[in-house]
């Protein structure tokens, strides 16, 4: 490492929602640094790995105009429907569901689903090939939030000078901590169990969320005949279960998802991740904003959690190239006020609406199992009411940003 670096905006973290904001920020014209502590392109996995992502609308046109999805278009699946039901281990869904169906949309698609093996190639790729981007290994130690500049001391001894710091450094942000930032933690009694399989029929791009007793079950459409799964349980029924070996795991698998696509067949990976429930109570300071995770991480009921911090990422761009071009110090707190102001309602608001629903639908009582089927099947029922459930589904409700209409800034 050099031992001194400037720069307009040095990005602390090198998942996805970090390069997120770096490229689109340097579409925007300012000149970025990302760093992450295990390296950037650590994660540039050839192989299937199990693990996808669901990328809503909005999100798909915010890579679309940051150029991104040109190098993964070939490999997505476009989910053209959307079926929420109750559900039961071995009974399977319930009668009354919700259906967001393609055809009551205008756009025929809510969003498409992309492996992990290409969204993330794609984004290291696309920084890679960006003038104003330079991507780093490294771990900050330290910052200094200096009147002018921002002064990062890195474990390698190098500093980094920047207009402002954004920490992309995941859901607990030790940046967004060391510079007094609380937040509100809280783990899930639940973890969630992820792979993908590959099955007889065809899924017909209809993703389907199932509520079992002991969380939301989700089957995802891939390309070809495979769906990625995202299950839900308590964390000693996941522990438990992750620990089969695969004739066991598919038998429990089995009394979930049925036999709709026919015979199913494990592909890929396993895992489990343990959930948690973390809100920063603010996103800025001076020269500091919080982003994606480190802002806010969420429960994946609606695999919402990257598609958050992706809105983050052109809200904060949109911010910032404004204030640029009104010759304003882009990392004065007035202006990331702006973004705070514009991100903190909507994502705190999400991420406990998710929180509510998870409880709410995580259960096997009766009575609250008929009043949400009927809710659900009501639902479905009005046009006003469903319209709302298909816009936050396509990413497409609120104020949304410039790049997630796939306008260029
Ligand atoms: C089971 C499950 C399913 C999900 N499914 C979906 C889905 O379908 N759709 C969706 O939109 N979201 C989904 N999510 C959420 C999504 O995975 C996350 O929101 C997203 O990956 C978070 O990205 P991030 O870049 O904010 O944080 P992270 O991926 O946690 O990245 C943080 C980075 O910061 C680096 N870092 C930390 N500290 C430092 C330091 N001091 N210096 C340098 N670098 C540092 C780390 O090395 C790391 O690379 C799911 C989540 C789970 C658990």
């Amino acid at each position: 490492m050099n031992k001194f670096l400037d720069c307009d905006a040095l990005i602390v973290g090198g998942g996805l929602a970090g390069a997120a904001s770096a490229l689109s920020l340097a579409d925007a014209g300012f000149d970025v640094i990302l760093l992450d502590a295990g390296g950037a392109t650590a994660e540039d996995a050839a192989e299937f790995d199990g693990r996808a992502y669901a990328v809503a609308l909005a999100s798909q046109r915010f890579w679309a105009a940051i150029g991104v999805w040109d190098r993964v278009a070939a490999e997505a699946e476009p989910m053209v429907d959307i079926l929420v039901s109750d559900g039961k281990v071995d009974e399977g869904a319930s009668p009354l569901f919700l259906h967001l169906d393609h055809r009551e949309t205008d756009d025929g698609v809510y969003g498409y689903m992309v492996e992990d093996r290409h969204l993330r190639p794609a984004v290291l790729a696309a920084m890679d090939d960006h003038e104003r981007v330079e991507q780093r290994a490294g771990r900050v130690t330290t910052v200094d939030y200096g009147p002018g500049r921002a002064v990062a001391s890195l474990a390698d001894g190098g500093t980094i000078h920047a207009s402002v710091v954004i920490a992309c450094d995941g859901r607990d942000s030790p940046l967004g901590a060391a510079a007094g930032i609380r937040r509100m933690s809280r783990r899930y009694q639940q973890n969630g169990l992820v792979c993908a399989v590959g099955h007889e029929e065809p899924h017909h791009g209809v993703a389907h969320e199932m509520f079992l007793p002991s969380g939301p079950f989700a089957i995802l459409p891939l390309r070809g005949d495979r769906s990625s799964l995202v299950w839900t349980e308590t964390n000693a029924e996941a522990a438990r279960i992750h620990a089969l070996d695969d004739d066991a795991y598919l038998v429990e698998l089995h009394r979930r998802f049925g036999d709709f696509l026919g015979e199913i067949t494990l592909e890929g990976r396993r895992w489990t991740y343990p959930l948690h429930l973390s809100l920063a109570h603010e996103y800025v300071k001076p020269r500091l904003a919080l982003l994606g995770d480190a802002a806010h991480a969420v429960h994946p009921i609606a695999g919402q959690g990257l598609n958050l911090g992706v809105r983050d990422a052109a809200a904060l761009a949109e911010v910032l190239s404004e204030a640029a071009g009104r010759g304003e110090d882009i990392g004065g707190l007035d202006v990331l006020r702006r973004y705070q102001n514009w991100r903190r309602f909507d994502s705190t608001s999400f991420a406990l609406g998710m929180d509510a629903l998870n409880i709410f639908f995580s259960n096997d009582s009766g009575p609250i199992r008929l009043i949400r089927d009927l809710g659900m099947a009501a639902v479905n029922k009005a046009p006003k009411l469903k319209t709302v459930f298909m816009k936050m589904a396509s990413g497409v409700s609120g104020e949304t940003p410039k790049l997630m209409r796939g306008e260029r800034l």
